[in-house]
């Protein structure tokens, strides 16, 4: 039987977690600790969100600071993690008919990567490739494409969702450190429900009452979709790796799917 390597979605939460050491940044450098070195990681982040499915196919991809706002410091963070352009062009292939454009210019590495991946690969050693969430395209499709990624699983590819499964920055409540609302909870664990039983599912967390206020925007929540769509490829559910709330209206929690 081929090994499969693991997969995860992670709850990224602030930037300035890529500064900090704390239970989260642990969790997730320790998770990346115990696998096996990957060929290469692909990550899907909430933060490379366009209306278009693309993947990085640059040699040296550059680190984005697409933030503002936060300490000098922040912005001094690089990445020189490289590319892969090879791989690039076989997840092209491998997902195909679904049209996926290289994209070797316009993006590079973006917060919403190298915010976990200065934890979980601190060396930048590993080849570092982003696949767009296309923006105007619907849950079922970009679980389709989890789906359809679990051949790189195989082939030694890590695949990384970063988002988070509540994320609602308009209730943003800086009183509430390490804390999250009622609904907040309702929804994550409702989520975990899922995610934890039958992930083939999770499409019909739309359905749960506090969908509109825990996903005001799709962005943060569709990397979960990706993990998912891995997650039933493989016949598996996946285990909470971490959990956690921030300022009321976000959660950390973060899911992993175990390697073979
Ligand atoms: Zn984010």
């Amino acid at each position: 039987m081929t090994n499969l390597m693991p997969a995860a979605f992670i709850g990224h939460g602030s930037p300035m977690n890529a500064l900090e050491h704390n239970r989260y940044t642990d969790s997730w450098s320790t998770f990346a600790a115990t696998m096996p070195t990957p060929s290469a990681v692909l990550v899907v982040s909430a933060h490379w969100y366009v209306n278009i499915t693309a993947v990085t196919a640059m040699k040296v991809p550059r680190t984005i600071h697409d933030f503002y706002g936060f300490p000098t410091e922040l912005f001094a963070v690089q990445y020189p993690a490289p590319g892969d352009p090879e791989l690039a062009q076989r997840i092209v292939d491998v997902v195909e008919p679904t049209y996926v454009g290289l994209d070797e210019d316009s993006w590079g590495i973006d917060h919403g990567a190298w915010s976990v991946l200065v934890h979980m690969f601190p060396q930048a050693n590993v080849p570092v490739l982003q696949l767009s969430i296309n923006a105007q395209l619907p849950f079922d499709y970009h679980f389709n494409l989890g789906v359809k990624l679990h051949e790189l699983r195989s082939q030694g590819v890590f695949i990384l969702a970063s988002g988070n499964v509540v994320h609602n920055l308009r209730l943003i409540d800086w009183r509430q450190p390490g804390q999250g609302t009622d609904w907040a909870h309702r929804f994550d664990d409702g989520v975990r429900a899922i995610m934890t039983s039958d992930p083939s599912q999770l499409a019909s967390s739309e359905g749960l009452s506090d969908y509109t206020l825990a996903v005001p925007t799709p962005d943060h929540f569709l990397p979960l979709a990706y993990l998912a769509g891995l997650s039933a490829a493989a016949s598996a559910p996946t285990r909470t790796l971490v959990d956690g709330y921030e300022m009321g209206s976000l959660s950390m929690t973060a899911y992993e799917l175990p390697g073979t």
